[in-house]
């Protein structure tokens, strides 16, 4: 598959990788917009958040989706972001998504504005 974050955690494109077990995968983003700027992924290859809005979503990829989020706020800490951070997924087009392969950001170590672009 034609997949940049497939070929991630296959091994095949490098990445600086911060945390994996058997279902994740947490690798620095190459263009960082905040000090603390990390990706963290499913190693199965879903397009976007978009492919569990069907309403045939399993139990596993619904403890999937809380493994990311939980992951990321492991990562928070072993990085040090005591003072917060912000949890970030972009999904489709509108959404800003640029890598068809789900994903959130995890951004932090600085103070964020909001509302986003
Ligand atoms: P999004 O725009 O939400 O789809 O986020 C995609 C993210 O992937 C962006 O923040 C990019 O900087 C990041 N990115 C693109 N290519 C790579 C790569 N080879 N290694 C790490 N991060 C990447
Ligand atoms: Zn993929």
């Amino acid at each position: 598959m034609d997949c940049l974050f497939c070929k991630i955690v296959a091994g095949t494109i490098p990445a600086k990788k911060l945390f994996e077990d058997e279902s994740v995968l947490a690798f620095a983003d190459i263009s960082p917009k905040a000090p603390v700027h990390i990706l963290i992924i499913p190693k199965k290859h879903y397009a976007s958040l978009n492919e569990f809005g069907n309403g045939n979503v399993g139990a596993d990829e619904e403890l999937l989706l809380g493994h990311l989020y939980s992951v990321a706020a492991r990562l928070a800490g072993t990085q040090g972001l005591t003072g917060g951070y912000r949890t970030v997924n972009n999904t489709g087009p509108d959404g800003g998504q640029t890598v068809d392969h789900l994903h959130v950001h995890l951004m932090g170590g600085r103070e964020m504005q909001w509302p986003p672009g």
